[in-house]
């Protein structure tokens, strides 16, 4: 699962101008970090001032139960004032510490330390939203090492002056972070506390490579033994991908950004974690051989797009325009993958990515849903129902852009259109929404697209892509391999419940009634063969078979006449 929490606070801006009349400063708080131990481990010790608030307590907030992690007061120790005679009384289940006896307006001056959680074994991919303290490197997101004035934690929006100090890392240790890469003094100025508390701080042993960018810092940062590819193979994909989605949306506003990668081993199968922050993207990937540089180059692709789309063009309604979002970060993921050459891709890419998308749809039970049934429960409590607004919404991106294309003669393209949004909601504040794309629509097209949006988004028609393929003149075929099981387990997945006897786990062997005693499934694979071993009549049966059956399916065919029309 991705999780993304990009926050581009510009509720901020106001709330600096209504404050400025009643204050005559914003608020500061100041941290100071230092690589320290706590009962032989290895700790973060923060130390932070900040001014008393009114009344005679000053609660600091720590939120014991964040980005799905629980108990995250495990990690704070040795909570105490470091100058005054107060009190602290540490309340977890409060999501706070209480600094009692303070005057308003006196600086307080609170000191705690970060630990590693004895269960955040650092090589437990689940555990990426947990703090990492080790005697090698640090990797904490920010809200769970700074503690935040519950007074200022209360409004996500207010603007605070934040410092940081870094005391204890020196060469070759290295300081990298959301606001910046080595500067052990770092004043951040004004910010917003959510994007302050929305990234990612590491050091230690981490190696930082840099790109500039039109004057922009590019860095990526990332440590341990990587097994299936260089620091330099990844750090040149995120160079291309960056460049080529700056260039598309001419878009050079952002002075530093930073990609921090942390490996985890795991045995068998690829992972990844990713979460967008505050001029950054923080990834955990699993470190083996089935992981490829081809899954980084997407994931890069995917997550950094949504800088614009999803972001800054941002949904009026979540689910509602997921379509659009992940849709169309998906078509502009592969479209700009093979249009810049990204990783040595070219259109061969674009065609895969398309014809597989097009099986994957097809074969989804829930094809045919409406856009409503995409909602926050489905979305989150189904895979199936979770990757409908991807496809849906790539296909329909995909037919629109050769649309735009074939009507202007190549002069323009669904790119326009994707600028022109970009340009209307930095201008308005606007929202995407079905109508505001139908709006910035109309100019690139000659029918009316309300029509064809409503059946193929919001009712869930199948695109008529024969019909597309056959008016640009381009090659296709119909019939496609697509994955097939073959078989049902019973709900405790210990038996074999039915089977198909067209399929080619019935040809196999595979028999109803089988008990499974081991099974390696890559689900969804038609590449990788499925193995099992069923007990029979008291005897041990090895069953192996490629999971795969023929479907009529539509697939667009790789030609140097389809590679000519998308590259015109
Ligand atoms: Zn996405």
């Amino acid at each position: 699962m991705i999780l993304t929490r990009l926050n581009w606070g510009i509720a901020g801006l106001f709330l600096v101008l209504a404050l400025s009349c009643q204050r005559e400063t914003t608020p500061e708080v100041v941290y100071e970090i230092v690589k320290s131990t706590h009962e032989g481990r290895p700790a973060l010790e923060v130390r932070m001032a900040f001014e008393a608030p009114e009344g005679e307590v000053s609660p600091v907030a720590y939120q014991n139960n964040a980005w799905g992690e629980t108990d995250m007061f495990r990690h704070i120790r040795d909570v105490r004032l470091l100058e005054g005679n107060g009190e602290v009384v540490v309340l977890a289940d409060s999501n706070r510490v209480e600094v009692k006896r303070t005057r308003p307006g006196e600086q307080v001056y609170l000191s705690y330390k970060v630990v590693q959680d004895s269960a955040t074994a650092s090589g437990d991919p689940d555990k990426s939203y947990r703090p990492h303290v080790t005697p090698d490197y640090f990797h904490v997101f920010s809200h769970n090492l700074f503690m935040m004035p519950a007074h200022l934690d209360a409004e996500p929006e207010t603007p605070v002056h934040f410092r940081l100090r870094w005391r204890g890392w020196e060469h070759p240790e290295v300081v990298h972070n959301s606001f910046g890469s080595n500067q052990k003094e770092q004043n951040l100025g004004v910010l917003t506390v959510a994007r302050f508390h929305s990234a990612i701080f590491t050091g230690g042993d981490f190696r930082i490579y840099t790109d500039t960018i039109e004057g922009n810092a590019l860095h990526l940062a990332t440590r341990g033994q990587w097994v299936p590819f260089t620091d330099q193979e990844v750090m040149n994909v995120l160079s291309q991908t960056v460049r080529a989605q700056r260039r598309f949306w001419d878009d050079h506003s952002q002075e530093y950004f930073t990609v921090t990668m942390r490996p985890y081993p795991q045995e068998r199968g690829s992972s990844f974690q990713g979460t967008g922050l505050t001029n950054s993207f923080a990834t955990s990937v699993s470190n083996n051989m089935e992981t490829e540089l081809d899954q980084l180059l997407y994931l890069f692709n995917h997550e950094l797009m949504h800088n614009w789309i999803g972001h800054t063009i941002e949904n009026e309604s979540e689910e509602a325009q997921y379509w659009f979002s992940e849709g169309f970060t998906e078509y502009y993921t592969v479209k700009n993958i093979a249009s810049n050459g990204i990783g040595g891709k070219d259109w061969g890419y674009f065609i895969e990515y398309l014809n597989e998308t097009i099986r994957l749809l097809e074969t989804s039970p829930v094809r045919g849903e409406p856009n409503s049934a995409i909602t926050y429960e489905t979305f989150w409590g189904s895979r199936d129902y979770e990757k409908l607004p991807y496809r849906r919404g790539m296909l329909f991106a995909f037919y629109l852009d050769q649309q735009i294309r074939a009507v202007s003669d190549i002069k323009k393209s669904l790119d326009n259109l994707m600028r022109d949004l970009l340009e209307e909601v930095r201008r308005s504040g606007a929202r995407l929404n079905a109508g505001l794309f139908l709006e910035k629509a109309r100019p690139y097209l000659v029918e009316d697209l309300a029509p064809f949006l409503e059946a193929h988004i919001e009712q869930g028609v199948p695109l008529p892509l024969e019909d597309l393929f056959t008016s640009l003149g381009l090659e296709y075929t119909i019939g496609a391999e697509v994955f097939d099981l073959g078989f049902e387990f019973d709900p405790d997945r210990a038996r074999v419940q039915s089977v198909d006897t067209a399929s080619v786990a019935y040809a196999t062997g595979l028999r109803e009634g089988d008990r499974v005693v081991s099974r390696s499934i890559y689900m969804g694979s038609t590449t990788k063969e499925v193995e099992l071993v069923v007990l029979r009549d008291g005897k041990r049966v090895p069953i192996q078979y490629l999971p795969v059956r023929r479907a009529p399916i539509i697939q667009l065919s790789d030609t140097p006449d389809t590679h000519r029309w998308f590259s015109k």
